[in-house]
């Protein structure tokens, strides 16, 4: 047997960049830290696979018990198919150097159907890669599959409640013809694949859209390091693209970019703040915003968004509430509470409006409150920050990743010892069990949810302080 020299996931990567499968294979501390949102999509696959194999029932689990079992594991999935058995789960399959483990195959009238189980409510062609390079190895192990399904979340399920019927909740792709004709690209990139990880230094490659797609490499601090930043690659007004077209046009600094006869209003924005140091923002419409109300109110919702709903009568990833509290002007709380571990927005807006008063202006961040509020015909003002934040009215004169109230605060210098906040990714993951920091109890969630109502209500007084500037400035 060949050395494994590949696995799914290394091929994958180095379909994205040579370099990345190099440095994951020979300097892998060179990585950066992993977000708490990749690490909960990572688990999440767990859940749902296990929610699958109830399709395939008493099948065999093929999966080797610590990381040096795969050779075992391997002749024990040749042996079982050899020997008659009808399903197994993570089977392993080696050919050429490389080494799969299919989520679940299924052998009947000398047929073998593979299934891939994702927890998304769509087919990527990133899938559709994965399935075929699978199909690859098992064809060349000799048990060629006659169909490939992708197995994935059904956007139209509704939970009823009790136990979740796989039937229902999952739908079945198809995608046989596609990995078939993915095979010629997968002969072909396989032998790029194996030198790279074999390489005895780095290949040489340039940064580029695809150090963020498919998926944001984790080796960004080591490449990107030497970007300066004030290269147009750092604009957070326009796409990836036309970041990468504007420096192979040339331009080293965004000092550089011609503001005239632009007509992308965010982008002259954001530049001329950059340029500055200064916001850039027009303070008769922020004024418009932000003093239409007697008092403000802020409100912080935490939510998860399972691809296995909770709640009966909810969807999969639909967001469920399991904490909130509301911070009002003069210093008092309101806690939330439900006589669930999950609540819904419903009860959130019910419970809120015995505390607000038709002038206050409830204050939160994010899509996903404003959607579900504006859903309810919640009866009073609302502001989401983050569309001030987002707006032509307001440009903060740096380039964020993610433009999240922490990352914004931080850049600001709001963020000190007392407001220090982990991002809600990683408070839910506390909360579910999953942190090394440990369960996160009731309180220590409200504690989170109280320095994110501080650091809402800072980011709010920044813009109220720059408007007072501006009007101070002109009086
Ligand atoms: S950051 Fe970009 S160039 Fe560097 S390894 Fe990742 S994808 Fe490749």
């Amino acid at each position: 047997m060949a050395k494994t020299e590949l696995s799914k996931s290394t091929f994958i990567r180095a379909v994205q960049c040579l370099k990345s499968v190099y440095l994951n294979k020979n300097r892998p501390f060179l990585r950066d830290h992993l977000e708490a949102s990749q690490l909960n999509k990572f688990e999440r696959g767990h859940e749902i696979g296990y929610l699958a194999w109830k399709l395939f029932p008493n099948g065999i689990d093929c999966s080797p018990k610590y990381p040096g079992a795969y050779a075992k594991a391997a002749a024990k999935t040749a042996e079982l198919i050899l020997g008659g058995a009808k399903i197994l789960y993570e089977a392993v399959f080696e050919y050429d150097g490389i080494r799969v483990l299919p989520d679940i195959i299924v052998l009947e009238n000398g047929e073998i159907n593979m299934y891939e189980v994702k927890g998304s409510l769509n087919v990527s062609p990133t899938y559709i890669l994965d399935a075929a390079l699978q199909y690859y190895v098992l064809n060349g192990a000799g048990f060629t599959p006659s169909h490939t399904f992708i197995l994935h979340v059904n956007k139209n399920y509704v939970y009823p409640g009790g136990e979740i019927r796989p039937e229902d909740f999952f739908v079945f792709d198809d995608i046989t013809s596609e990995v078939i004709q993915q095979q010629e690209f997968i002969k072909f990139k396989i032998p790029e694949a194996k030198a790279a990880v074999n390489a005895n230094k780095s290949p040489e490659v340039a940064i580029g859209p695809h150090c963020y797609l498919p998926y944001p490499c984790d080796f960004r601090g080591l490449c990107w390091k030497s970007v300066p930043e004030d290269s147009p690659l750092y604009l957070n007004s326009i796409d990836l693209q036309s970041r990468f077209r504007l420096a192979s046009e040339g331009f080293t600094s965004i000092s550089q970019i011609p503001l005239e006869g632009n007509d992308n209003k965010l982008l002259k924005m954001e530049i001329e703040a950059r340029i500055s140091g200064k916001p850039k923002y027009q303070s008769s419409e922020l004024q418009k915003i932000f003093y239409s109300a007697k008092q403000q109110v802020y409100l912080k919702i935490l939510f998860i968004e399972n691809a296995i709903p909770r709640l009966a009568g909810t969807r999969p990833f639909e967001p469920l509430p399991i904490a909130w509290m509301a911070l009002k002007e003069d210093g008092k709380f309101i806690e939330g509470k439900f006589s669930n571990p999950y609540g819904t927005f419903f009860e959130i807006a019910q419970q809120l409006q015995y505390f607000l008063d038709k002038q206050d202006l409830l204050i939160f961040w994010g899509k996903t409150t404003d959607c579900y509020l504006h859903q309810l015909d919640f009866d009073f003002p609302i502001l989401n920050l983050e569309n001030v934040y987002q707006s032509e009215s307001l440009y903060l004169p740096f380039y964020l990743d993610e433009k999240t109230p922490e990352n914004i605060a931080t850049k600001l210098g709001i963020l000190n010892g007392e407001l220090a906040v982990m991002n809600d990714e990683e408070a839910i993951r506390a909360w579910s069990g999953e942190s090394a920091k440990g369960k996160y109890n009731s309180e220590e969630i409200q504690n989170h949810l109280k320095k994110h109502l501080f650091l809402l209500r800072e980011l709010y007084l920044y813009v109220t302080r720059l408007i007072e500037q501006d009007t101070n400035s002109l009086s």
